[in-house]
């Protein structure tokens, strides 16, 4: 079968390799459509990971179910499904207290084990979401992107959100942005560098966009609350710029959450975060409830997801690849299609 393998920093290569073998308690998917996460590309560019070389990344993928071990029962041919890639033991004491976003034995489908950029690709039956009849396997690779911020507003929000500021908006900010909407918020602010992408913002229901090239994106969010600052700041953008402005935004007793990977070592100022009682709070992807609830929001149409997609043949995964390391350009969501 066809794949998009990566071989090391800055070099894919699309070519036949192995069939997928089925495992006991495993299911053969015929993959639709995966989308390009910022993790891939972090490790693309040679960040360091666990993650075998040569090997097959992808894990926001959607595919209609081949064929399935003895021992699994539920399936049909044709079954169109969305895969939780994260998979998690059920056992740790993590598991056991509703945490299984924190697994102590966790593995990524797409990391450690073969991913969606392939043709086909042997699933634990466990890891898979069949998708409700009004939602494409294209959208559907966009449920687990959603997952992760639908975790972090539904373990960090109580009470009702009045102002939200995103920091950041490619796909992860923009569903953010979303959430915030629909968490009530009537002050919606959201800063960026890219044109385009503060344009989508709007549209998706921002009520202020600040080009952080252009203006002092601290002063201008500020004034928006006469000083105050927002109840909510999600950092989506996983720079050490954007960390400070979260705590530099927040009103006292606000929350921020950093929803962005990001190496860059950055300072803190905590005279400013401890008598002002804010809460820092790092989110982690997300449980089988969040992707539930990601399923739900998609296929009501609470959240919109299409006008982030940018749809690309496997075929030229490589060059896809490259040009968002290099220069995204109007891209905000890359779906690569075997
Ligand atoms: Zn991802
Ligand atoms: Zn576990």
């Amino acid at each position: 079968m066809k794949s998009l393998i990566h071989m090391g920093p800055r070099h894919l290569k699309y070519g036949d390799c192995k069939e997928p073998r089925i495992s006991p308690g495993q299911v053969l998917i015929e993959v639709a459509a995966c989308g390009i996460c910022g993790t891939d590309l972090h490790v693309y560019n040679g960040l360091p990971a666990k993650w075998p070389v040569p090997g097959i990344r992808g894990h926001e993928f959607a595919g209609n179910v081949l064929a399935w071990a003895d021992d699994v029962q539920g399936f049909q041919d044709g079954d169109r499904v969305v895969v939780q890639p994260l998979v998690y033991c059920g056992q740790c004491r993590f598991c056991r207290s509703g945490q299984s976003n924190l697994c102590s034995n966790m593995y990524l489908i797409g990391g450690e084990q073969p991913g969606g950029f392939a043709e086909r690709v042997a699933v634990p039956a466990s890891s898979l979401f069949k998708l409700p009849a009004n939602l494409s396997l294209k959208q559907a690779a966009l449920i687990e992107t959603l997952a992760t911020s639908v975790h972090a507003f539904e373990r960090n929000l109580s009470g009702i959100l009045r102002s939200a500021a995103v920091l950041g908006a490619g796909a992860q900010g923009l569903f953010a942005v979303q959430l915030a909407r629909l968490a009530g918020a009537k002050l919606i602010a959201v800063s960026e560098v890219a044109p385009h992408r503060l344009a989508m913002a709007q549209k998706l229901g921002a009520t202020h966009v600040i080009n952080a090239g252009q203006e002092h994106v601290v002063e201008a969010m500020l004034a928006l609350t006469d000083g105050e600052g927002v109840d909510l700041v999600i950092e989506a953008a996983g720079k050490a710029v954007t960390r400070q402005q979260a705590t530099q935004l927040l009103r006292p007793g606000g929350t921020a959450i950093f929803l962005a990977l990001g190496a860059e070592p950055t300072p803190i100022d905590f005279m400013s975060v401890v008598p002002r009682e804010l809460h820092l709070r790092g989110t982690q992807c997300y449980t089988d409830a969040d992707f539930t609830l990601a399923i739900e929001l998609l296929a009501n149409g609470e959240i919109a997801c299409d006008p982030l997609m940018t749809e690309m043949p496997l075929e030229e995964g490589a060059a896809a690849f490259e040009s968002l390391a290099s220069n995204p350009g109007e891209a905000i969501k890359v779906i690569l299609e075997p």
